[in-house]
């Protein structure tokens, strides 16, 4: 029998979006309860490609991080489209970093001062005497929805998980390299790789953080994505990137891009964060960030509001949400343009430097231009 307990703040979900939250409800006073289904440290299908800004939000010192963990400085890129070769494009500083996500969320949860209840699923809440009881042994004042895409928290909201929505799928492999396949793999450690597919519906890649090495591909619906993962990982030992008796079985997850998302984020005493809100950037996948982001406005807001968790008076975190990332306008002008005019034209500009690092990589993978989240 699990222990009956009490908090002000129960957050569903330990991944960063949960802890990042976390860490800055617990430095303005509240009592926070953090309740996972996983026992860490815990690994999460993902690249594990981090920004700059994210390490400034997080102020993680990467001097202290790097103990003992894996922390890949990134200078360059490699960027292409199908099985051509890619363009490189070089900075002169660190632009991005590589991070394992076991160790990543274990240091971020563990530090975030808040109690921890892990390997227990969320299972019910209802209303009682004005506070939610979740799992019919935790009492809070207000509950966080931070279990990721398939958050069920969100559900309860009323979120139709995974009918009608349109979803990334997505399957990677991570392992470490023995020094014999570390000397064969033609990736080099500070220049990830990405290549896009050729019908513009997602994109593969390849990683290397030290002698680990991670492969994977997203794309948008999971119609025949085994096969494209099986072409892509075998285009990628043909040419010497990753060794050919690398393992094979992929691992696959899902997840919605900002502006295909429609999930309620507010309810009464309820607030969902992360990729239970689908919040990924559209034009790269990447969720970290906007994850984190969302956990701190989320924090702010609760701080602000004083006790008063009502539907009305936390609704500015959804006004928060479209300032930060814009509304959710579903299609964008270009994915109304004919398949093969969009087809041309991307094949066409994936072969200029100037495209490549300017509108790819700073403005849709890097957003160079979007500075940290101040919290
Ligand atoms: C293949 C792939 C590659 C990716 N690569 C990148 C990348 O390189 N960079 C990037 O920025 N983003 C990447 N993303 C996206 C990124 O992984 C997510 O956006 C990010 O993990 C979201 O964080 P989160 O805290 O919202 O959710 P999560 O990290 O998913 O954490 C959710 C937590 O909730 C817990 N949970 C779930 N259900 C329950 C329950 N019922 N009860 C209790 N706990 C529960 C889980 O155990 C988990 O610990 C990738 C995604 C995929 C699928």
């Amino acid at each position: 029998m699990s222990e009956r307990e009490s908090c002000d703040v129960l957050i569903v979900g330990g991944g960063p979006a949960g802890s990042s939250c976390a860490r800055l409800l617990r430095r303005a006073g509240l009592d926070v309860l953090i309740l996972d289904k996983s026992e860490f440290p815990r690994d999460k299908v993902c690249a594990g490609w981090i920004t700059p800004q994210v390490v400034e939000e997080l102020q993680i010192d990467t001097r202290d991080y790097e103990q003992g963990r894996v922390l890949q400085p990134i200078k360059s890129f490699i960027a292409g489209m199908g099985e051509r070769t890619g363009r490189s494009v070089h900075y002169d500083k660190i632009v991005s970093y590589g991070i394992r996500r076991c160790e990543f969320d274990n240091y971020l949860l563990q530090r975030s001062g808040a109690r921890l209840r892990l390997g227990e699923a969320w299972e019910s809440m209802e209303r009682v005497a004005g506070r939610w009881l979740v799992n019919g042994t935790i009492s809070a004042a207000l509950v966080i929805g931070a279990g990721g895409h398939f958050c069920p928290v969100v559900r309860f909201l009323g979120a139709n998980l995974g009918k009608g929505e349109r979803a990334i799928a997505a399957q990677e492999i991570e392992f470490e390299m023995t020094d014999e396949q570390a000397t064969r793999c033609g990736v080099e450690n500070d220049r990830p790789e990405l290549y896009f597919c050729d019908d513009l519906k997602g994109y593969g890649w390849c990683f290397r953080k030290g002698n680990f090495l991670n492969v994977g591909l997203g794309r948008e619906g999971n119609h025949r994505l085994a096969e494209h993962v099986h072409a892509f990982s075998g285009w990628l030992q043909s040419q010497g990137k990753v060794p050919a008796d690398a393992p094979s079985r992929f691992k696959g997850h899902a997840y919605l891009l900002y502006s295909h998302a429609k999930r309620p984020v507010v309810g009464d005493a309820v607030l969902i964060i992360g990729d239970a809100a689908g919040l990924a950037y559209p034009e790269s996948g990447e969720g970290i960030r906007p994850a984190i982001e969302s956990g701190l406005m989320a924090a702010q807001i609760i701080t602000a509001a004083r006790g008063d968790y009502s539907k009305q008076r936390l609704s500015e975190y959804e006004t928060q949400l479209e300032a930060r990332f814009g509304e959710r306008h579903g299609d964008s002008l270009a994915s109304s343009l004919p398949e093969s005019w969009k087809l041309a034209l991307a094949r066409s500009l994936m072969q200029t430097q100037w495209f490549t690092r300017n509108v790819v990589l700073n403005r849709w993978f890097l957003h160079a231009d979007t500075a940290a989240l101040r919290a």
